[in-house]
């Protein structure tokens, strides 16, 4: 099942990545490790996970397999060191200071940690993220870490909204041009997504199945 999901995903994202820049993250999340091997075994690499202590036990389990471990779950700054150490990707970043750690805590002989700042883009107040007229300042103060690199955005839309606030998103990446990926697009909205410049989409139950 896993396996024939995996491929329809696919399939739904080649339909519309005229340009071939789309990578799919599995957003793995309280499934076992022997869901996430099905869909290693045919290829996927990028997975995405949103509970630390979880997370560490998956990729303790599955390494060796040269995968790419996504970061996308809301971060506590007592959970920096272990994200700054295990993972290549953080897509949560909401704050300077989660910035900040992440930078002093990476490990220099890993790469760099690649990162993106969550953007609360409908002005949630449910919702974590930094608010549009914030970004500027904040994405300023990146080029002050070593051994992070700022890549560009994350957004959770509000379902309701999802078309206008991807194309939101799609204004900010152009006064953004030094930065290339933008991470949006779940199960239900990734064609639209794609549409508006996605380079990152992230897929869960989809591929897994629901979560219980
Ligand atoms: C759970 C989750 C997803 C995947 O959601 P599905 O509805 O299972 O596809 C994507 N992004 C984030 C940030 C998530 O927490």
């Amino acid at each position: 099942m896993i396996v024939e999901n995996l491929k329809n995903v696919q399939n739904r994202i080649h339909a519309v990545d005229a340009k071939n820049k789309v990578t799919l993250i599995a957003v793995s999340k309280t499934k076992p490790a022997s869901d996430l091997q099905q869909a290693i075994d045919v290829g996927q690499r990028h997975f995405g996970e949103n509970y630390l202590q979880e997370a560490l036990e998956k990729i303790d389990i599955l390494k060796g397999q040269n995968l790419i471990w996504h970061f996308i779950g809301p971060i506590q700054s007592n959970k920096t060191k272990q994200i700054a150490e295990n993972f290549s990707w953080v897509h949560s970043v909401d704050r300077l200071k989660i910035a900040k750690r992440l930078n002093d805590q990476r490990p220099t002989q890993l790469d760099k940690l690649h990162m993106l700042l969550q953007v609360n883009i409908d002005n949630e107040p449910t919702k974590s993220g930094v608010l549009e007229s914030e970004i500027d300042d904040i994405v300023a103060h990146f080029q002050n870490f070593q051994n992070i690199s700022l890549r560009g955005f994350m957004c959770i839309p509000n379902p309701d909204n999802s078309a206008n606030s991807f194309a939101k998103m799609a204004q900010i990446m152009k006064k953004h041009p030094n930065l290339d990926t933008l991470s949006m697009g779940m199960s239900s909205d990734l064609e639209l997504a794609i549409e508006n410049g996605a380079t990152f989409v992230r897929i869960g139950s989809d591929i897994f199945g629901k979560r219980v």
